[in-house]
């Protein structure tokens, strides 16, 4: 079976098109800059990568040129031969806790989480309606980023805030990268041969999140009501004291928005190092002696080390630990800078053996406490194995 993946952002569109039950990628691409005069793609194909100029005025337009691209590059004959796509959703409230086929009903309960997630809901929606255009036959599943942490209970969901605010307007930790972290349980659970496994999942990307998951289920995640919880980021600032909001605002004369703006796109890497978002920036920084960037590093590394910590002790002792996403995948010296800050747990990383990027390898010593893994993460052909269930079902 062919089966489409798409991951729709308010200004960008990334697909693969993935065969299944054998797990091939016969197609990618990553069409960006959608509405601007400036919007191009580039397209993934036999390892080679194209890019390509084109005038992509909204995302129907993506679609239509990702439609095409599929015709020339002979994938399908034509476009019948697509047997399912998968939309990654980011937001499913607490009305999905997982992967459901696409119906009119399904696509009117997720328009209630505009207003939970107002950069994310709408294009992600408006992406699934011009698939539905074009594709009118075919099935189509939603993959919820929420979906996966559906299974916290209230002591980890519920904010110390009036409780009102829950019951009203649904003020509650959602948690997200579900996909993400089910995909790391699932490999880990393969790789070690157990199903029962307690994991601490560390998806450090420019967006980052940790899971604590016990036996498939997750337990507790650093993101909160929204992706700007938990973690420091690439530009989030992850926790911090809610009151700093106001302080800002009265110094500095601006509104909550534009103070918002700062704590999702000016904070994390780039607010403490004033240097870059990107872990590399970073890294040269600190070769460079930038004492900023170190700091950054530092911060990052240890709020990473505290939500471990913290975590196993919510498991009672995890089973394993796993690091994933851009940074834990290919970030040589963060994980052994995390490492070494958990060294109170017993974990030991092998400098020797950790000296790699984006594979999957353990890297602890045979006499670390807790096993400490990488693992490539790949929530596009997670979304592929759930719409082919959905279809198979
Ligand atoms: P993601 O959001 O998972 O795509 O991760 C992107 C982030 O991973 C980038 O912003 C970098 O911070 C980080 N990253 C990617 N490649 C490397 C690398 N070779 N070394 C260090 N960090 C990296």
């Amino acid at each position: 079976m062919k089966i489409l993946t798409v991951n729709a952002g308010s200004s960008s569109l990334k697909f693969n098109c993935i065969e299944l039950p054998e797990q091939k990628e016969l197609i990618s691409g990553y069409f960006e800059r959608i509405g601007s005069k400036e919007s191009f793609y580039s397209i993934k194909i036999n390892g080679e990568k194209i890019k390509r100029e084109a005038e992509l005025n909204n995302h129907m337009d993506a679609v239509d040129c990702l439609n095409k691209e599929l015709i020339e590059n002979n994938i399908v004959a034509s476009l019948d031969e697509i047997d399912g796509v998968g939309h990654r959703l980011v937001h499913g409230g607490d009305e999905f806790n997982k992967s459901v086929l696409i119906t009119d009903e399904v696509l009117s309960a997720c328009k209630q989480f505009d207003d939970l997630a107002p950069l994310h809901n709408p294009p992600m929606l408006a992406c699934v309606d011009a698939f539905r255009k074009a594709l009118p036959n075919t099935p189509m599943a939603a993959v919820f980023d929420t979906a996966f942490h559906q299974t916290m209970k209230e002591t980890e969901f519920i904010y110390p805030v009036p409780y009102e605010w829950y019951t009203k307007y649904g003020v509650r930790k959602y948690g997200f990268h579900g996909t993400s972290h089910r995909f790391i349980n699932k490999t880990i659970s393969e790789v070690m041969g157990r199903n029962d496994l307690k994991v601490i999942s560390c998806h450090l990307g420019s967006g980052a999140s940790i899971c604590a998951i016990d036996a498939g289920k997750s337990v507790d995640t650093t993101m909160g009501f929204s992706p700007l919880a938990g973690l420091m980021m690439g530009t989030r600032s992850g926790d911090m004291d809610a009151s700093i909001i106001p302080f800002i605002m009265n110094k500095e004369n601006k509104t909550c928005d534009e103070v918002m703006n700062e704590l999702n796109k000016k904070s994390g890497f780039l607010g403490v190092s004033g240097t870059g978002s990107d872990s590399r920036d970073i890294e040269d920084g600190i070769a460079a002696g930038n004492e900023r960037c170190v700091l950054a590093q530092n911060i990052f590394c240890q709020r990473v080390a505290n939500y471990i910590a913290m975590y196993n002790n919510l498991l009672n002792g995890a089973d394993v630990i796993v690091f994933t996403a851009g940074i834990g995948e290919n970030s040589i010296d963060s994980r052994v800078e995390i490492g070494e800050k958990i060294a109170s747990l017993g974990v030991k990383i092998d400098t020797a053996v950790n000296d790699f990027r984006g594979k999957l390898k353990k890297i602890s010593t045979e006499d670390s406490k807790i096993p400490v893994y990488v693992v490539p993460t790949n929530e596009e052909l997670m979304i592929a194995l759930d719409t082919y269930e959905l279809i198979n079902e």
